[in-house]
């Protein structure tokens, strides 16, 4: 069957009614041939196995038995009804049990007549019983094509109701074979399959629905992930090629004066190795013709700002202008005035815009934006603002990415003619084999070493009956100087349940620690921002000494003198966020905590959260737990990726078919990179027809 001819409306397959359609389509997306084509099993069942009601055990798992069906009946219960069905073989009786889609399986079940069910076996009143058994005739069942493997198709309760059974997906999937005659078009180059032994397109899909053994399984699946992550990768990768290509960049061709200068005699510090690799990649970029579009990982306090800093003076010695975004006022504050402390005298004009800029103050900067006076702007998303244009726009900077939208991001792409180069800088670690995939459209580099002398946070699980003990803890540090942080969890759903939290840690906070001895500052999200940025200043300038607050300090807050992070509830925090928020201390050269005050009640997983923070400061070793946790889902920036699209390949567990993808994929582009030769013909027309419905995700621009 060609691509064209899977387009055709699944209205048009046999056994598929306006009804049924309307169900597909509602309930699993499927519309076409195709979508049901692509429709893959979840799992599958080894169903060579039959057994006897005599022999089924109290912990049995899926069963498959021959039996007939001798009478049924509607029980009442408590609340609704169930129908109860007394199934037989010859060894014993059992019962079918159904609770829903009660009306249709009575007036379709047949008494007397030999079926196959299959389903998991409960014992209940001292009987077993099947609720909602997979059924069939077994004349019908005999008739089927026979797979060891039966595969199990996703499903939802209202499809079951109306009678759409896995068994019927299986059927229609059937049918769909029979009408192709089970031929689909080849999507890889013939290279390709052979290099890889793969199954010919039309062997893998008919493997998939309807396996032989679990050999063939295994083949079929590899193919089919394998050409998944393949067309993805050589999406991302031809993006990032045409933009090299056709995205003209500002060319940076000079180190000059200010770079020089600022290097020589005002750096604080020596790079470390990681950032000076960072910068040598940033440069390479900026002198390469082409638009720099360039993701900078680095942990918390792994020296960010000064390689943004230096890539800005890049930037002015070329004659154009540079900005810093960041996601708060106080970040953007904190930035602006590290940044100007940082320049000190070398003669660079720098201003910050933020949402609480006086407006006299605001058509300056606009002014001046526009003259080319200014050099440097720093901000948040009041940035973006349409008023806002510069003279020459070279460079932006965005400091932690996720809490920007992509729609924001490319207002930035068109604040000068020609884009300018994008520097994005996220603290939150990616393991790399998933920052491929997120962002295999953007170069990354990756700060992987922290500054020297930096003493390692030390870090502790304590349970809440042993609060007096960590009172006097932070008592004694306060008495060395140090200021701690105590941060509340503050989710959505329980939002009054958790600010009742806060607000009593706060009381007993307070009680524990009185004025006139002990200074203490409380920021959450109820405040209005002005409040919270006094309160947050207060303790900046060292005028409190806890900052009690909920998770709203976790992004990029500098504070050296703090010391200490109480994380209360932490069995309720994610690990990144733990470490997001371990990273407001240890930034000063003094020893620095963190303590994770929990309940005596975990999971399983929160025990392996807090095992993870107290065994380690790795970032990336601690998103790697996190992603093996989690799954790829909840990791920022995945869900807008859509890489959740994914309809075989798992991103996490297919490491190794996905880096294997992407080295194919970029050497087809190397050698023929608008793929002409009549070898890489087939997977060109694929590409195009991928992208014209859409069945590959759409990505960041
Ligand atoms: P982040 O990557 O979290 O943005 P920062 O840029 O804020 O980290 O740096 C954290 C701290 O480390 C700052 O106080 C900065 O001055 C200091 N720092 C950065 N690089 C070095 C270095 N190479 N040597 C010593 N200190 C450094
Ligand atoms: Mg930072």
């Amino acid at each position: 069957m060609n691509a064209n001819d899977l387009q055709t409306p699944i209205t048009y397959l046999k056994g598929v009614g306006p009804n049924r359609a309307q169900l597909l389509q509602s309930e699993l997306g499927i519309g076409t041939y195709e979508d049901l084509l692509y429709l893959f099993p979840n799992r599958y069942i080894d169903k060579t196995q039959y057994y006897k009601i005599n022999q089924l055990q109290r912990s049995s798992a899926d069963v498959q038995i021959v039996g007939k069906i001798i009478h049924i009946k509607t029980v009442e219960q408590k609340k609704g009804k169930r129908l109860v069905a007394t199934f037989i073989d010859d060894t014993g009786e059992m019962e079918l049990v159904w609770f829903r889609g009660q009306k249709w399986i009575r007036e379709n079940l047949k008494l007397n007549m030999p079926y196959v069910i299959f389903g998991r076996c409960n014992w209940y009143n001292g009987k077993f019983s099947m609720p909602h058994p997979e059924l069939e005739l077994l004349t019908e069942h005999d008739k089927g094509l026979k797979v060891a493997m039966q595969p199990v198709y996703p499903s939802t309760e209202k499809l079951g109701n109306s009678g759409i059974t896995n068994r019927v997906i299986s059927k229609l999937l059937q049918q769909l074979f029979l009408e192709s005659n089970g031929k689909f078009m080849e999507t890889l180059s013939d290279t390709l399959i052979h290099e890889l032994k793969l199954f010919s397109k039309s062997d893998a899909l008919f493997n998939i629905h309807f396996p032989k053994d679990q050999t063939s399984l295994a083949k079929a699946q590899f193919r089919l992930k394998f050409e998944e992550l393949f067309f993805i990768q050589l999406q991302l990768l031809t993006k990032k090629m045409l933009r090299k290509q056709k995205i003209k960049g500002y060319n940076f061709d000079q180190v000059g004066e200010l770079f020089n200068d600022f290097y020589k005699n005002h750096l604080p510090f020596t790079l470390t190795n990681a950032q000076k690799k960072v910068i040598k990649e940033i440069r390479a970029d900026l002198g390469s013709n082409a638009q720099m579009n360039r993701l900078l990982q680095g942990d918390v306090g792994s020296g960010k700002t000064i390689v943004a800093l230096m890539t800005m003076l890049l930037a002015i010695d070329n004659g154009f202008q540079a900005c810093l975004m960041a996601p708060t006022e106080i970040l953007a504050n904190q930035h602006f005035n590290g940044i100007r402390e940082l320049l000190g005298a070398i003669g660079v004009n720098i201003a910050l815009l933020t949402g609480s800029v006086k407006k006299s103050a605001r058509t300056i900067i606009h002014e001046q934006l526009e003259s080319g006076e200014l050099h440097i702007l720093i901000g948040t998303h009041a940035l973006l603002e349409d008023k806002v244009q510069y003279k020459n726009l070279g460079l932006a900077i965005v400091d932690e990415q996720h809490r920007f939208g992509v729609a924001q991001r490319s207002k930035l792409w068109h604040k000068n003619e020609i884009p300018p180069h994008i520097l994005v800088m996220t603290a939150t670690p990616i393991p790399r084999t998933l920052a491929m995939s997120l962002y295999g459209d953007l170069d990354i580099s990756v700060i992987d070493e922290l500054p020297p002398g930096r003493k390692a946070i030390k870090t502790v699980h304590r349970y809440d009956s042993n609060r007096l003990k960590v009172f006097r803890f932070i008592r004694d540090e306060i008495k060395k100087g140090r200021q701690i942080y105590v941060v509340y969890p503050l989710i959505q759903e329980s939002e009054a349940l958790d600010y009742k939290d806060l607000m009593d840690g706060y009381e007993s906070i307070v009680r524990e620690f009185p004025l006139p001895d002990y200074q203490i500052s409380i920021v959450h999200g109820k405040m209005k921002p002005a409040d919270k940025d006094y309160e947050m200043e207060r303790f900046v300038k060292g005028e409190t000494h806890i900052m009690v607050a909920t998770t709203v300090i976790e992004v990029g807050v500098n504070v050296p003198n703090a010391s200490v992070m109480i994380i209360e509830s932490a069995e309720r925090f994610g690990l990144s966020q733990l470490h997001q928020l371990r990273g407001r201390v240890g930034r000063g050269a003094d020893q620095s905590y963190c303590i994770l005050m929990t309940s005596h009640k975990l999971s399983a997983e929160a025990k392996t959260r807090l095992e993870t923070m107290v065994r380690t400061n790795d970032g990336f070793e601690i998103a790697e737990v996190d992603l093996r946790l989690r799954g790829p889902g909840d990791l920022m920036g995945t869900q807008q990726s859509g890489i959740l699209n994914l309809k075989i390949a798992d991103i996490v567990k297919d490491n190794d078919i996905l880096k294997t993808a992407r080295w194919y994929a970029l050497k087809i582009l190397k050698e023929d990179p608008s793929m002409e030769s009549p070898e890489n013909l087939v997977i060109r027309h694929t590409y195009a027809q991928m992208i014209k419905h859409s069945r590959i995700w759409n990505y960041i621009s």
